[in-house]
Order: structure tokens, then C-alpha cells, then sequence
């Protein structure tokens, strides 16, 4: 079986974009309280993981939000084997200033965490920079730049055009992280051969 895990701080538009990507097939939404475990679906030969939104929740005590770092960790670790592929979503538009407000702190933020945490275990990680609709056309290289430059990789970002897909869930755009989707499930098919 193939896994591929999504993974995000919260409100960064990953329930969104599973919608957009899967349909009805991914049961997604704000269920009341905090979900701590993750959400599966199976798309065909595909398991499709949910991780709980980590980072900053209103009315959640720290505390809980370490127990959901923690959780999250120890899944991925437990089913590294099978997880071929990691989704990480950010806010493209908020990234650069949050991971600047934790640099500020001295603190790591957790996607930072996340994203040297995946790669360290060896999954594929592609870094879904949501919200691109919010950006003018212009504005959006010298952001990308920025993006790439907080996650440790030397811009120019389309150096990392394997790793980081400028997408927008709520316009539907989405066909730089599909293509990147593609490109890996062909390759592992390959490989099975
Ligand atoms: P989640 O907490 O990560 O699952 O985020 P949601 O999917 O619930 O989205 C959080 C908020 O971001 C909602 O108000 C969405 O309408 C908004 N949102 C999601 N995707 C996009 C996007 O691509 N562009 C913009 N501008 N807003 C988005």
C-alpha cells in the first residue's frame, strides 16, 4: 500500500485543497473540537492521510498543540515505511513573515520542523504553497524566492520547482502540485518493475 500524508498548520487551506483534489472521497471539514489523530481515505490504491492542523488554534491550550506535534511525529515515524510522499501546506503569502516572528523568538517553526523532519527520514516531501491567488502576478517570483529561502533552499525558487508547487485551492489552480503528484506515482510505478 501507498501513502501519501497531508500535513499543515491550521487554517493554511488544506481542507480546501483535499476537497479540491479528492472530492467527496476524503471525508474533510471542521469537526467540533480538536482532532487529534489523523483521517484516512483510500482513492483507488492510494491511502490518502490527514494529519491534524498543527500550530496556532484559537481557544487550544500550548500544551495541546505539543500533543499534536508529538502525535504527528511519532505517526509518521511508525508508517515511514509506507508513506512515500509528504504534502506539507503553507500560506505562501504569511510564510516568510511567520518563520521570521519564530526566528525572532529563537523558535523553529513547526512547519520549518516539519519540512527538515520529513526530508531527515527520507520522504518525499512537496511543500504546497497555498493562497498564490492572493499574490499579483509579479509579486509572485520574489515571494516564491522568499519561501524557499526560509525552508534552507537557495533561491532562485524554480530550482525547486520538484519540490515547491504554487497553488491556489479556492480558484481550483492546482496543477503545478497535480503535476508533481503525477510525476512521483510514475516514477515508483516504474521502479516496481
Ligand atoms: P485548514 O484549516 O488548513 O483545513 O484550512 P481551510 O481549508 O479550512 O481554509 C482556511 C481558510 O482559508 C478558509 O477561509 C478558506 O476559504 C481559505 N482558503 C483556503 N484556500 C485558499 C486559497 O487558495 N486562497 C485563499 N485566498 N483563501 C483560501
Amino acid at each position: 500500500n501507498l501513502e501519501i500524508i497531508f500535513a499543515g498548520r491550521s487554517n493554511v487551506g488544506k481542507s480546501s485543497l483535499l476537497k479540491e483534489l479528492f472530492g467527496a472521497k476524503v471525508r474533510v471539514g471542521k469537526r467540533p473540537g480538536v482532532t487529534l489523530r489523523p483521517t484516512h481515505a483510500q482513492v483507488s490504491d492510494l491511502l490518502i492521510t490527514d494529519m491534524p492542523g498543527f500550530g496556532f488554534m484559537s481557544g487550544v491550550k500550548e500544551r495541546k498543540q505539543d500533543i499534536v506535534k508529538d502525535k504527528t511525529v511519532h505517526y509518521i515515524e511508525d508508517n515511514a515505511g509506507r508513506i512515500k510522499i509528504a504534502v506539507l501546506v503553507i500560506d505562501g503569502p504569511a510564510f516568510p513573515e511567520i518563520v521570521d516572528r519564530w526566528d525572532s523568538r529563537d523558535q523553529i517553526p513547526i512547519d520549518v520542523e516539519m519540512f527538515d523532519f520529513l526530508r531527515e527520514i527520507g520522504i518525499d516531501t512537496i511543500v504546497a504553497a497555498n493562497k498564490m491567488d492572493k499574490v499579483k502576478e509579479n509579486e509572485s517570483d520574489p515571494l516564491l524566492n522568499e519561501v524557499a529561502i526560509r525552508l534552507g533552499l537557495e533561491p532562485p525558487w524554480q530550482n525547486w520547482k520538484h519540490i515547491i508547487a504554487p497553488i491556489s485551492a479556492k480558484k481550483g489552480d492546482l496543477k503545478t502540485l497535480k503535476g508533481l503528484l503525477r510525476d512521483r506515482l510514475h516514477e515508483m510505478k516504474r521502479d516496481d518493475l
